[in-house]
């Protein structure tokens, strides 16, 4: 059984750990070395596809639109009113798809299907129908498939929820962020919590089987009576999952957040001091705590999967299946196939461009030998199951030795038995990944899947 958590963390581990960390998966990827992936190299990895028996093959594909942007976000994402620019990215998206499945072979059965973005349901009704029919001129979606969207709760209405939910998508994700005015304000997103209870319940009426809501901590003015209501106020519309995702202030590379005012961000210690408030409400209500940020309820197959030590993580997020290949659509979809990371061109024109010269528009990729491929399943092992046994942790390189460090801290053991995540040491597995870019970054649209 796994030690309990701490009650209160001592500032000085508030102090001493921050847990500053990229806010959004798609643009926080560092590519391994950022090394060109070649049109022959991932010609190469889709014949191996080709030849992998059908049965655990997932797709994602990346909306890469929004229609305001928000002064937080770190994703790839473009503000357009423009019907005719995402009418345009639907057609580009099919030749890509058609360019995949040509190769690969058309119709093979998926398990698994996600939408993310930007703001998938930014498009209209006519071009979600569209986008699904994309997807299934392609690919076949079986009764086992799971079948997944992120949506803005500012873009939902009661007629686009049925259609999603017609269409065959069971769990719908929503970004809550902050219910707190002045926090909302601050980062340029006001929803009201009114608005996020109708669009909740509607969704639960609809009948969509799963009700995901995301929150962000480290936001300006933040505190923690503030956030406090917020954790109760969502707490009280009872979600199937909640996830808690580190804002992460970057505006050289987001020059949008330069309109936040680090006066009003909380300091490293009190941003922790938030997550653990969160853990500490979330836990005390009945949920679990997943892998990095990631709250379920008892009986999620995610949290089965962890005390049974065999979750595992891919480019779409938490898995129960190690063996997942995940192929990406869209600009900045990460593929994760045949043991090899590939990111598409992050630009949506340059993406565009490359499909209509007739050329996949993969932009970097790493293939994995079979010891950076054995150390990368070590580490994602450690990550998301909270332990690693002996005879995996010998598959570590240099990370051993950094985890040794750690020890030292007391954020893990090692014994024979092998590698253990301490209670504190989970308040700092962002640390712990972000030490091992070479090998998990290049797929961390896991690390945080933050809604539209
Ligand atoms: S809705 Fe999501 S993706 Fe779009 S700007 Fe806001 S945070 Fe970014």
């Amino acid at each position: 059984m796994a030690p309990p958590l701490p009650t209160s963390l001592p500032l000085e581990f508030l102090e001493r750990h921050d847990l500053a960390a990229p806010g959004c998966p798609m643009s926080s990827l560092r590519s391994p070395g950022d090394t060109p992936f070649s049109q022959m190299q991932y010609l190469d990895v889709l014949d191996t596809l080709r030849q992998a028996p059908d049965g655990n093959l997932a797709v994602y594909i990346h909306v890469p639109f929004c229609h305001v942007r928000c002064l937080y976000c770190a994703c790839d994402t473009t503000v357009t009113h423009s019907l005719e620019k995402v009418d345009q990215y639907l057609d580009a998206l099919e030749r890509e798809m058609d360019m995949v499945t040509e190769r690969i072979g058309r119709r093979r059965p998926i398990q698994q299907l996600h939408i993310g973005g930007g703001t998938p349901n930014h498009l209209n009704e006519p071009q979600l129908a569209r986008l699904m029919e994309i997807v299934e001129n392609h690919f076949t979606l079986t009764p086992e498939s799971c079948a997944s969207i992120e949506c803005n709760p500012r873009r939902a209405s009661v007629g686009q929820l049925e259609l999603i939910h017609g269409l065959g998508f069971e769990r719908v994700s929503f970004g809550v962020q902050d219910l707190n005015t002045d926090v909302q304000r601050a980062i340029g997103r006001v929803q009201s919590l009114n608005m996020v209870r109708d669009v909740f319940l509607t969704s639960r009426q609809t009948g969509f089987e799963s009700i995901n809501l995301d929150l962000v901590y480290g936001l300006p003015f933040q505190t923690p009576r503030g956030f406090q209501a917020t954790l109760d106020q969502v707490l009280d519309l009872g979600p199937d999952r909640v996830a808690c995702f580190s804002y992460a202030h970057d505006p050289a590379r987001r020059p949008h957040q330069h309109a936040i005012n680090t006066a009003h961000l909380p300091t490293p210690a009190e941003k922790l001091a938030l997550f653990h408030r969160a853990v500490r409400t979330f836990t005390e209500a009945g949920y679990r705590w997943v892998g990095l940020d990631l709250f379920v309820l008892e009986d999620d197959e995610l949290y089965e999967a962890q005390t049974a030590g065999r979750l595992y993580r891919n480019s779409l997020g938490y898995t129960t299946s190690a063996d997942r290949q995940v192929l990406a659509f869209g600009p900045s979809g990460t593929a994760e196939v045949a043991d090899a990371l590939i990111r598409n061109e992050s630009d949506l024109r340059v993406w565009q461009m490359r499909l209509n010269n007739g050329q996949f528009p993969v932009a970097w990729g790493r293939r994995l030998d079979e010891a950076d491929r054995r150390r990368r399943q070590a580490m994602l092992h450690l990550m998301c199951n909270l332990q690693l046994p002996a005879s995996s942790a010998a598959d570590l390189d240099h990370e051993y030795e950094q985890l040794c460090r750690k020890a030292e801290q007391g954020l893990v053991e090692i014994s024979d038995e092998g590698i253990r995540v301490t209670p504190q040491g989970r308040y700092i597995l962002h640390g712990l990944c972000s030490e091992q870019d070479d090998l998990i970054d290049s797929s961390s649209q896991w690390r945080f899947r933050m809604s539209s």
